[in-house]
């Protein structure tokens, strides 16, 4: 098949961000502050591994160095407590760090590295008499801490002087004590309105082996005081933190102040990631791994990076996400729905698309000539992507479709096979269900169906509708192949917050694991998958026609097992039916109800609620009537608005076609609306956008008709949703016509194969489907300017 060439345009072409601390950044570089120089660091403790929300950190900080001209930003380790830390989390934090895309260059640090240097700082301290050593017990500090509204109260040591301090500082050092007997604090003020200003503790004693520096220390920094230094010691202009650090900056700026170091860095605080149905917690996430909830820190159901990556989600989609999330200062829950949106969108425009059956139904076709095996051509990629490249599946007398494409008794709106039905095969025949072999226990066990011969392609020789098309195998050459089909790890949106409630009620312990989703993993057996795959690079993700996003489980390719995570569903029918449910709790049971009736729909909507019959009804209406598939149907189904627009853009298509229904142009525009509109509509309705469905009608046909190429139509239509105006001009303005000139196109090919000799060498030797390859390099090359069909064209005469 064609290898992952990766079609998406780097992060440059996203627009460009402008939240408030690149603002602020960019002010500073403006004034020249910091001498003009941008320095952030990402620094995690190696206390495990990192989630999506240390991911929404390291995009934010090494996305800043990216941008600015000169900045760089540090990879350091916060490991100032011996007790949780260990090497094997630094590793894995670093692994994790470059597979999201970024590289820290020569700047990783460690603070263990600077411990001598702050003892140093805090033996400064003592001696211009702010730090003391205090005796007291951890409990008899916080009682003297004071409250919100009453203040502190000097402990005994609190006068203790400077060279007392400094002899007991020494001698903790020295390891002369027993953990807590002493501690270090900083001597501010015990009024002070801010509780964490009021003499907080700078060092505490641990006898503990630490994991880079072993035994050489027994004083530990405490992390305000830590922190603060690591950032002044490296030149850190803009120290980002997450808010609930807002008020550890007073002290964080007390003890730059104070300590007298030459750099001043400062904090800025912006929101933390929350995300639906997880928890965000290195310690929570260890708990479930401890307790064998999860298959450890990489299970693909697990928020952090190494069980995305294991789940087969890409670095871009993570990136895309957190920069759709973006940078804020009101912390918020984000809808897990959005991270399945930017990963299914991701997916989308490159995965190529191969067929899989998960719960095997035998089909014999009585009329197929006996021992005939019809080698069936069949493109990896639907026309509005813009990838090529195709495999043959061998077409037979017996087959296997999914069992859930089959009933006996269809609920309506059902478009499959059913008794003395026709349906389509993809890329195949048209089949028609002649008898239903069942067993001793009523269960259908085969399908004895008729092929017409003459439909090779799918399309009836006599013109006739058939309505349905679903996927199926070859019985003698399918590849049996475990799936594992994923969903979300808790069965409540904010299960912290279930937690805390639960425990608040029952008065004990409660925990996140009491709200796990006991259905958030279904290992599916003997599922089946076409025999392509078997050619492929192990790490090709796919889209398994009608069912959702795949790749083999990392965790299970060297004993040769051919295991399949789902990465991702279709579509997002949870989403919207969760916001009809909200408001309406009688839908709620009719969703349920119809959930049950029909669980077709369900398997290929993961465990997501079932459309109501309403939406099932306008579903079939829009099948019908536009011809396209039911999964772009159900989406658009969903939200009358959008059903509306999609309609008014059938209507406004500018170049009239045959009458004789099903439009042809309805497929695409479906899939812009579906793929392409949502991004750069926002958070806007439909109707606020400064286009209208006839804009985008006239873009789509501008693709179509080859004017422009879908990437060219891409920007245009961001430009569109953003300033409105007439899509022909747009594309002119932004100069993204299509090149269809040969003459022009040429030059470029030949780069593009002088440039990879290996693969052209390759292609000749029979390797054809690295045609997508080339196309994928041509494409990109040209800007995604090139006319596909004629860099196709050129690519193989070039090739020979
Ligand atoms: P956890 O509670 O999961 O242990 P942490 O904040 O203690 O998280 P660190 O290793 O100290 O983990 O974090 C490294 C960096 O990542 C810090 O700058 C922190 O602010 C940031 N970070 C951690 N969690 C999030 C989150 N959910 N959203 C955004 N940034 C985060
Ligand atoms: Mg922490």
């Amino acid at each position: 098949m064609a290898p992952a060439d990766d079609p998406v345009t780097e992060d440059s072409a996203r627009p460009s961000r402008n939240d408030f601390i690149r603002q602020i950044i960019r002010r500073d570089v403006a004034e020249g502050k910091h001498g003009g120089r941008v320095v952030t660091r990402f620094p995690p403790e190696p206390n495990g591994y990192l989630h999506i929300g240390h991911a929404k950190s390291i995009v934010l900080n090494f996305g800043i160095a990216r941008e600015f001209e000169g900045a760089r930003c540090h990879l350091r380790f916060d490991d100032t407590n011996p007790l949780t830390e260990d090497r094997k989390y630094v590793e894995a934090i670093q692994e994790d760090v470059r597979w999201l895309g970024y590289d820290w260059g020569e700047h990783l640090y460690f603070a263990s590295d600077y411990f001598e240097r702050m003892y140093d700082l805090a033996v400064g301290l003592i001696r211009d008499g702010l730090a003391y050593v205090d005796g007291q017990s951890e409990e008899e500090i916080r009682a003297g801490r004071g409250t919100v509204t009453e203040a502190g109260v000097a402990g005994p040591d609190r006068d203790r002087p400077p060279e007392e301090s400094l002899d007991l500082f020494r001698r903790m050092r020295d390891g002369e004590f027993a953990d807590g007997a002493y501690v270090l604090r900083a001597r501010i003020d015990m009024s002070l309105p801010n509780m964490l200003m009021r003499d907080p503790v700078l060092y505490r004693i641990l006898n503990a082996e630490h994991y880079r520096s072993g035994d050489r220390w027994c004083v530990y920094p405490l992390y305000d005081y830590a922190h603060s230094l690591e950032d002044a010691f490296e030149g850190v202009t803009h120290s980002l933190c997450t808010l609930e650090f807002e008020n550890n900056r007073e002290l964080y700026d007390w003890v730059v102040e104070n300590t007298g170091v030459e750099h001043r860095p400062r904090q800025y605080e912006f929101a933390r990631l929350n995300l639906d149905y997880t928890v965000m917690s290195k310690r929570k996430l260890l708990r479930l791994v401890q307790a064998g909830h999860v298959d450890g820190w990489d299970d693909p159901r697990m928020p952090t990076v190494a069980g995305l990556r294991r789940r087969g989600v890409t670095p871009e989609a993570i990136r895309t996400f957190c920069e759709m999330v973006g940078v804020a200062r009101a912390d918020a829950r984000v809808e897990l729905a959005k991270l399945e949106y930017t990963v299914r969108d991701d997916l989308n425009r490159k995965a190529p698309r191969v067929m899989a059956v998960l719960r095997p139904l035998r089909v014999v076709l009585t009329n197929w000539p006996e021992g005939k095996v019809d080698e069936l051509e069949a493109p990896y990629f639907p026309r509005d992507v813009p990838l090529e490249g195709s495999r043959t599946v061998p077409f037979s007398g017996e087959l296997f479709i999914d069992r859930e494409d089959f009933a006996e008794d269809p609920p309506s709106g059902f478009r499959r096979l059913v008794p003395q039905g026709e349906v389509r095969l993809r890329y195949g025949y048209i089949i028609r269900c002649e008898e239903v072999v069942k067993d001793e226990a009523g269960e259908v066990e085969e399908l004895r169906c008729s092929v017409d011969l003459e439909s090779r392609g799918g399309t009836a020789p006599d013109g006739r509708k058939v309505k349905g098309t679903i996927q199926w195998l070859s019985a003698a050459q399918a590849l049996p192949c475990e799936v594992r089909l994923y969903d979300r790890l808790f069965s409540v949106p904010d299960p912290d917050a279930a937690a805390a409630e639960a425990a608040d009620v029952e008065d004990g312990a409660a925990e996140v694991a009491d709200f796990l989703n006991p259905e958030s993993l279904t290992v599916v057996e003997g599922a089946l998958v076409e025999p392509s795959v078997a050619g492929d690079p192990e790490d090709t993700r796919y889209q398994f026609e009608r069912v959702g996003y795949f790749w083999r489980d990392p965790g299970s390719r060297a004993d040769g097992r051919l295991v399949f995570n789902r990465i991702e569903t279709l579509r997002d029918s949870w989403g919207k039916e969760k916001q009809k449910q909200d408001t309406d709790s009688s839908k709620r049971s009719e969703a349920k109800r119809s959930n049950e009736e029909d669980a077709s729909r369900k398997a290929s909507a993961g465990s997501h609620p079932a459309p109501t019959p309403g939406v099932r009804a306008r579903i079939s209406e829009l099948e019908d009537t536009f011809g396209i598939g039911s999964v772009e149907a159900e989406i658009l189904a969903r939200d009358p608005a959008v059903a509306a627009y999609f309609r008014a853009a059938v209507a406004a298509w500018p170049s009239p076609e045959s009458v004789d229904a099903p439009p042809a142009h309805a497929v695409p525009l479906a899939n812009w609306i579906i793929h392409e509109l949502p991004p750069v509509q926002g958070d806007r309705a439909l109707a606020d956008l400064p286009m209208g469905p006839e804009e985008l009608a006239g873009l789509v046909a501008l693709v179509e008709e080859g004017a422009v190429s879908s990437t060219g139509g891409g920007e245009a239509l961001a430009v569109l949703a953003r300033e409105g105006g007439e899509p022909r001009a747009v594309v002119e303005r932004l100069d993204l016509a299509q090149v269809s000139d040969p003459d022009a196109l040429l030059p470029l090919v030949r780069e593009v194969l002088a440039a990879h000799p290996g693969e052209v060498a390759a292609y000749r030797g029979g390797k054809r489907a690295l045609v997508g390859f080339f196309m994928g390099q041509v494409m990109r090359g040209s800007g995604g300017k090139a006319d596909p069909e004629l860099a196709r064209e050129l690519l193989q005469r070039e090739l020979g």
